[in-house]
């Protein structure tokens, strides 16, 4: 069935736009709006109208791969000497609690056909509550449109949101403190609450485990650290403290919110992320993975290390241009900076160089250079979409990315939860360089496999 191509009729395209604005702000699939209180002001998210057209062997792959990714960070997590001992705070860690909710995000490359890794997320990952809601409502828009069951069946079961719930109630739950509850550190105003609310809820209903809301500066405010490493936020204990803020600079004002973060990290609650995990999804320890025997390293199993590997792009450190694979890669990269990406080591999108302000910062060398990795431009397949923003849609030539999330949870030396977690797709106009949906460039997705 085109979907598409019937799509063209103007009143299926105007009742199926408001059908699908109607079902998302029924169904909770919506965000705040910037307004003083975003929890009260909400609009449906932004969404594709339509699935977009997958390949079900690549789709299937990446997600076989999910527990082979959390192996690899949470053994890369480990390594104290690998990630700089000095930004691993002191306390002993032996017993530690660690969960990890990962989303390893990819595009198909078009020249090969592999699919190949954008990179990994290991803190404030989003989107696992509203991308489950997305497959949903495509499944609901599939049947207005006439869809079968067998093309409803294309549509791959998504249980991203209670995969995350699960990982923090077993989280909370090996913890072990009765009454002891998450602490979601957010950022003040954040308008994709929602996403967040969706997986505090599901939580308290299937694990009976409560959640507070805290920002940094609220945290550095309220939460005691005991001399029994107990972190008590108003009277609670904290059992898991689940960053969904804390990646950007603009997170931590001031000492007062980098002592509140310390202060979390040498307690005993799980930590989602640590530090160290946090550490090991920077792009610079993406690319260092790339290096010949790095992943070896970390994965001894080989067929796990290959299942990685098959993924990696093109990634080079710019830390010594006198390197001769560096030199050859910055080469290519002045001589064609639209076949490149350069990234400096941020998180949360729109910080990449393109075109002509990667080969100007190349040109611009310096020793700053050595804070960006340099990464082959993957070239996803261009689909036609119909994207909805603010119950307008708009058709547009768009490109999509896959995330498959993994959880999981770990007690010291024993693994308690390790699986794959469910999926995303990301879909935004072709032309648009950088894809956040929360930034207003891209939409929520779903794989229709094909
Ligand atoms: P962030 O941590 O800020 O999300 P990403 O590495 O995911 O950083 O880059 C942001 C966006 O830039 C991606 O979602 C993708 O759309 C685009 N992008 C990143 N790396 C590449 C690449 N190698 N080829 C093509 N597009 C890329
Ligand atoms: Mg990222
Ligand atoms: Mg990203």
């Amino acid at each position: 069935m085109d979907l598409l191509q019937k799509l063209k009729d103007p009143q299926v395209l105007k009742d199926l736009t408001e059908d699908a604005v109607v079902w998302a702000t029924q169904h909770g699939l919506v965000m705040g709006l910037a307004t003083p209180t975003p929890a009260a002001a909400v609009v449906h998210a932004p969404l594709a109208l339509t699935p977009v057209p997958f390949p079900a062997g690549t789709f299937r792959e990446a997600e076989a791969a999910a527990g082979a990714f959390a192996a690899l960070v949470d053994a890369v997590a480990e390594d104290d000497a690998y990630l700089l001992a000095t930004l691993r705070p002191t306390a002993a860690h032996d017993d530690f609690g660690v969960l990890a909710h990962l989303r390893s995000d990819y595009m198909l490359h078009t020249p090969t056909g592999s699919l190949l890794q954008v990179e990994i997320n290991t803190i404030g990952v989003s989107f696992a509550c509203l991308g489950g809601l997305t497959a949903c409502l495509h499944g609901h828009l599939l049947g207005r449109l006439g869809a079968g069951a067998a093309e409803r069946a294309a549509l791959p079961p998504n249980d991203a949101l209670d995969q995350l719930a699960d990982a923090l109630g077993a989280a909370a739950q090996a913890y072990g403190v009765e009454g002891a509850v998450v602490v979601m550190v957010v950022q003040p105003g954040e308008r994709n609450l929602y996403d967040q609310q969706w997986a505090q809820t599901r939580l308290w209903e299937r694990h009976g485990v409560r959640t507070l809301r805290r920002t940094l500066s609220e945290l550095a405010r309220d939460a005691e650290l005991g001399a029994d490493r107990r972190l008590r936020v108003g009277g609670a204990v904290a059992a898991v403290v689940y960053f969904r803020a804390g990646y950007v600079p603009e997170d931590y004002a001031g000492e007062a919110e980098w002592a509140a973060r310390e202060r979390v990290e040498r307690s005993d609650a799980f930590k989602c992320p640590s530090v160290a995990y946090q550490l090991a999804g920077a792009k610079k320890v993406q690319q260092d993975l790339a290096r010949p025997g790095q992943v070896e390293r970390f994965l001894p199993d080989e067929a796990q290390a290959a299942l990685v590997r098959r993924f990696f792009a093109g990634l080079w450190g710019l830390e010594d241009l006198a390197d001769p694979d560096t030199a050859a890669a910055v080469g290519a990269a002045l001589r064609d900076p639209g076949a490149f990406v350069l990234k400096p080591q941020r998180e949360g999108g729109g910080h990449n160089l393109y075109g002509a302000e990667l080969r100007a910062r190349l040109e611009r060398g310096g020793p700053g250079l050595g804070a960006y990795v340099l990464m082959q431009r993957i070239l996803p397949p261009i689909n036609r979409s119909v994207m909805v923003r603010g119950g307008e849609a708009v058709e547009a030539d768009t490109l999509s990315e896959l995330g498959i999330f993994s959880v999981l949870v770990r007690r010291g030396g024993e693994v308690l939860v390790s699986r794959g977690a469910g999926h995303l797709v990301r879909t935004k106009a072709a032309e648009s360089d950088e894809g956040g949906v929360a930034a207003g460039y891209g939409v929520l997705d779903s794989p229709f496999l094909v």
